[in-house]
């Protein structure tokens, strides 16, 4: 991912801008084009596979001297070359030229998209609320559907759960929405959060990674509070451990899990499956290579309470197979007890 996301800040907007145009003028299907597998072709190809919507430019015509000649005037029409989500902890700033020093002339919220124009080394030009201007690429990740893809048994099929332990990994994190996630799945996680926004639904992370220190504590925490309510110790480590995973059988601990609601109802409990933040997730997770990992009727396998809220990264091949069959990821995996 890193190294598209690098490739593509290099490219030339210019170039990419004319291919654009002549792709404009050549072909009028220009958006039902997919995106090629390999990672080479994938950055050829990211201009047709975004949504080319051309506008008129926001800007009015700068002051300017008569033309000595009678070449065309450039044309009046810019077109944009992809839309891109701003990963800045709170916003960033929209810039009147490409230094930093120039004045600022708007701002780019986190997580908002704004149109992208070209690309320079450093700066994006982009068109944001009626804003035209320049921000840092640092702050900008494309958007993109991820056509991540993890064969079955790699990374993203890790299997934990009572009777699969976490295995000894390493993981690198990146800071989310007030989380953190396993840096892989960063920028898949800000799209698919970006995508929801654009259609009208807000989600809120309220967990994703825990280290094994976290998740212990949180476990002891819900076993106390059935010891409390009177049950043996064994029988509270039991009850609390269908709701609170124990050390080392979290999918919280590989950084690969999202709890994820809406501000208009926070409660991690069976309500938030009628929320509208819900039925996104269950209609197109799978396209961002998330799965709902503890389904009501799959408790028998997963061990683990209905949680609408609890969504796991497993890669776009495997979401949308367990999608369509209905299968939870033990079963996807055939690890059955
Ligand atoms: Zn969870």
């Amino acid at each position: 991912m890193n190294n598209k996301k690098r490739i593509n800040r290099t490219r030339s907007g210019w170039l990419m801008a004319f291919s654009l145009l002549f792709m404009l003028l050549s072909a009028c299907d220009t958006s039902s084009k997919s995106v090629s597998p390999t990672p080479t072709q994938a950055v050829s190809t990211v201009v047709v596979s975004q949504t080319v919507t051309p506008f008129t430019a926001p800007t009015s015509t700068p002051a300017s001297t008569p033309s000595p000649t009678q070449t065309p005037e450039p044309t009046s029409t810019v077109v944009f070359l992809e839309q891109a989500v701003c990963t800045a902890n709170e916003y960033v700033n929209i810039r009147e030229r490409a230094d930093k020093n120039s004045n600022v002339i708007g701002t780019l919220p986190a997580g908002e998209t704004a149109d992208v124009t070209a690309y320079g080394d450093d700066w994006a030009n982009v068109f944001y609320n009626g804003i035209a201007g320049f921000v840092s690429k640092d702050y900008l990740i494309p958007v993109r559907k991820p056509d991540i893809d993890v064969p079955k048994g790699d990374w993203a099929a890790v299997l934990v759960n009572p009777t699969h332990l976490l295995p000894d990994f390493e993981v690198e994190l990146a800071d989310f929405e007030g989380g953190q996630v396993d840096a892989r799945i960063f920028d898949i996680c800000a799209v698919m959060f970006a995508d929801a926004r654009a259609d009208g639904v807000d989600f809120v992370l309220v967990d994703a990674y825990r280290s094994y220190e976290t998740q212990n504590k949180q476990y002891q925490k819900k076993v106390d509070s059935y010891v409390a309510k009177g049950y043996s110790v064994k029988d509270a480590e039991v009850k609390a451990a269908t709701i609170t995973a124990r050390p080392n059988t979290s999918e919280h601990q590989t950084g690969l899990a999202l709890d994820i609601v809406t501000p208009s109802y926070t409660k991690r409990d069976k309500g938030f499956a009628k929320t509208d933040a819900f039925k996104w997730l269950n209609a197109n997770a799978q396209n961002y290579g998330f799965t709902m990992r503890y389904k009501a009727d799959k408790q028998e396998y997963t061990k683990v309470i209905y949680e609408p809220w609890h969504w796991r990264f497993v890669g776009v091949k495997a979401a949308k197979a367990m999608k369509q069959s209905g299968e939870c990821l033990e079963e996807y995996l055939q690890e059955l007890e």
